[in-house]
């Protein structure tokens, strides 16, 4: 019986490596990002779920993505019979010697916060929440018009209070067991003048796996700022827009100074979707949009509320939509449940939803979309319609 593995990243490379070892013969990868375009990685083929059952139907998926309960769900629809998380496949530390892409200690965090992930998803007691993406600022050093977090929309773009800021963390991870991952976005963060204060402070908390801080690549923070930050619990994610980012190599040099670990991201091409128009959708449209959309998991926290992406969040905030109560959690309502209640709102908002209305808005974000030229710059901020 032949492998499958289910995703490129770090975690993939991992099983590939295990899979060599232990004799097992990998068939093929899968990534419906990547696939159709001819791509190949580590010496297999890129294919679609599809394409690889067409081929290899009797053979075990192994999920090598944390959000394995999405996967396996639409896996098990178009014929899967066999699958493996990443608990069951790495039980032993040997993955921490294993050849990665990525620096070393980036590609051995991300398959340990996997691994735990995938143990932790039948365990009634704990919640495991793999990442949050926090926003700190609406205001950013570029203005891209197809910005997918919608800041090219603020007029008016103001910081978040630090006090709120860590105020909210705080009521989630009173009923969280482990955040895996805290990514700190904006717009740009390094521009909010409390940037420091907000992730040192935000450092302390043992429940945070690990911090990581996306930028443009425009802004060096202060010498000192740098410093403070220098934790083997925080990274970088630097985007590279080419000439636009023009900091990149002096933001690398002084992190590598310190040791921060980092990863720089040039970007080729965005998905288109970035308008916020109703579409009048019926269920089972934004249903099938949902599945399909590769941002569905990327649980945002803006001004006390969860949602789960940074469209929903940012079309929100801007009033562009209304949404409905049960698109977003309120981290206060959790304060007054008791505890279990608690958890069980924030499981079932995080991992077992099907749809939402907000998606109504959403041009959507399919895997493997046609993409357009990313970081085209706005003069002003673009016009939209508030909703009634
Ligand atoms: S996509 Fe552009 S506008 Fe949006 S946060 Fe990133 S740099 Fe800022
Ligand atoms: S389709 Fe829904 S989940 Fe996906 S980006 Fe749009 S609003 Fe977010």
């Amino acid at each position: 019986m032949k492998d499958i593995i289910f995703g490129c990243g770090s975690v993939g490379e991992a099983f590939f490596w295990n899979a060599a070892e232990s004799g097992r013969s990998v068939a093929c990868f899968c990534d419906d990002r990547l696939a159709g375009k001819g791509n190949r990685f580590l010496g297999r083929d890129i294919l679609t779920a599809g394409e690889a059952l067409a081929l290899y139907p009797d053979a075990v998926f192994l999920i090598a993505i944390p959000h394995a309960v999405h996967i396996v769900k639409s896996l098990v629809r178009q014929g899967a019979k066999h699958w493996r998380l990443a608990h069951e496949i790495l039980t032993d530390d040997g993955y921490r010697e294993y050849a990665y892409t990525k620096q070393r200690l980036l590609a051995v965090q991300e398959v340990e916060e996997c691994v735990q992930f995938h143990r932790g998803m039948n365990d009634p007691q704990r919640l495991i929440v793999r990442s949050v993406d926090l926003v700190i600022t609406e205001r950013c050093s570029l203005r891209c018009r197809d910005c997918s977090n919608l800041m090219q929309y603020y007029r008016s773009p103001m910081n978040l209070r630090p006090t709120e800021l860590i105020r909210d963390v705080d009521r989630l991870l009173s009923h969280v067991d482990l955040l895996s991952e805290l990514r700190i976005i904006g717009g740009e963060p390094l521009m909010h003048p409390a940037f420091r204060l907000i992730v040192t402070e935000l450092l302390k908390r043992e429940r945070i796996g690990r911090i990581v801080i996306f930028t443009n690549g425009t802004i060096v923070p202060e010498e000192s700022a740098l410093d403070a930050l220098a934790n083997e619990k925080t990274t970088f994610m630097i985007t590279d827009y080419g000439s636009l980012s023009g900091n990149v190599v002096k933001l690398e040099e002084q992190l590598s100074a310190r040791g921060i670990s980092y990863f720089t991201n040039p970007i080729e091409e965005w998905n288109d979707c970035a308008s916020i128009v109703r579409h009048g959708r019926s269920l089972a449209d934004l249903t099938a949009l949902f599945d399909a959309c590769c941002a569905k998991n990327l649980t945002t926290l803006l001004h006390g509320r969860l949602y789960r992406c940074p469209f929903m969040a940012n079309a929100t905030n801007l009033k562009a939509i209304r949404s409905a109560s049960e698109d977003s959690v309120k981290l206060l309502d959790l304060v007054e449940m008791p505890h279990g209640t608690a958890k069980e709102t924030l499981r079932d908002f995080l991992y077992r939803r099907d749809c939402f209305a907000a998606c109504d808005a959403c041009a959507g974000r399919p895997y493997g979309a046609k993409g357009i030229p990313p970081a085209i710059q706005a003069a002003h901020p673009l016009p939209y319609v508030e909703a009634p």
